[in-house]
């Protein structure tokens, strides 16, 4: 990672967090984006404290303008991109497919599909300019399987699978490589927002989907990302990776 110029979304908590701290350990100089202001400077610190090298953007990723001036700031700063990580998504509300309203179906599909689309599309750009890349996408579990009054967040998550394919084909000889990580339930804020982990009983009820027994933490997520978008996984193209501790191999 030595030297690599990286960006992640969503790095203000959970697995972008994670990820833009073991990229910034790892000695990549790494934009940090996010909408939650005093969070994101509170992550910036964090990493500046261990010796790492970070700018923040102020990025709402549904927002093509934002998206724009986050990756044109990347560029700007730090001369190239080398590595994208689209964290950022929400979880959505949970409700039945006939009852799930159409402004939450499309809140939910704003940001996890079409801002990584966004994403995707100046980041390839900024790639393309300087001859090749790697961009590691955050889809999920759920970008694999159905979940029970989750239709908009597994959607949105086996869209973000077969984005991920496509850029990758089109994008292989061009020195870009494209791929996702599909993480299970990780114990982050997000499950908390959702109930899980504050819960006993459901939190009990999640562990018990995974046959190793436990969540996964944020850090399990980052090495896999940090793995994809290094020069290890030069071979690694179009990929889903799962990081769910067995919960697809049921
Ligand atoms: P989190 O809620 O802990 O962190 C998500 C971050 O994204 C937050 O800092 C939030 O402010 C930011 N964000 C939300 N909307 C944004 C927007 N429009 N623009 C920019 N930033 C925005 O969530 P997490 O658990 O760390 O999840 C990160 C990613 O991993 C998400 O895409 C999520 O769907 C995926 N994921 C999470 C789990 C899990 O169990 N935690 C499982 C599978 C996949």
């Amino acid at each position: 990672m030595n030297d690599k110029k990286a960006l992640v979304t969503g790095a203000a908590m959970g697995i972008g967090k994670a990820t833009a701290e073991l990229l910034a350990q790892k000695g990549a100089q790494v934009l940090i984006a996010d909408i939650e202001e005093d969070a994101l400077q509170k992550t910036a610190k964090e990493i500046e404290d261990m010796g790492g090298k970070v700018i923040t953007a102020i990025a709402d990723i549904s927002k093509e303008k934002d998206v724009r001036t986050m990756v044109r700031k990347a560029v700007d700063e730090f001369g190239q991109l080398d590595i994208a990580c689209n964290n950022a998504g929400i979880e959505g509300e949970m409700a039945l497919t006939a009852n799930y309203s159409l402004d939450e179906w499309d809140r939910v599909q704003n940001i996890n599909l079409r801002g990584q689309f966004l994403c995707m599309k100046e980041e390839i750009a900024a790639m393309l300019e300087s001859g090749g890349g790697s961009i590691v996408n955050v889809s999920s579990i759920l970008g694999k399987v159905g979940y029970q009054q989750a239709p908009a967040y597994t959607a949105a998550k086996h869209g973000l699978l077969g984005l991920t394919k496509t850029a990758a084909i089109e994008y292989a000889q061009e020195g870009i490589r494209i791929n996702a990580v599909c993480p299970a339930f990780i114990d982050t804020p997000m499950l908390e927002r959702a109930g899980i982990t504050t819960d006993e009983e459901v939190k009990e009820q999640t562990i018990g989907l995974h046959p190793v027994g436990r969540l996964g933490h944020a850090k399990e997520v980052a090495e896999a990302i940090v793995w994809l978008a290094s020069e290890q996984a030069s071979f690694v193209e179009g990929h889903a990776l799962m990081v769910d501790g067995g919960y697809t191999a049921k």
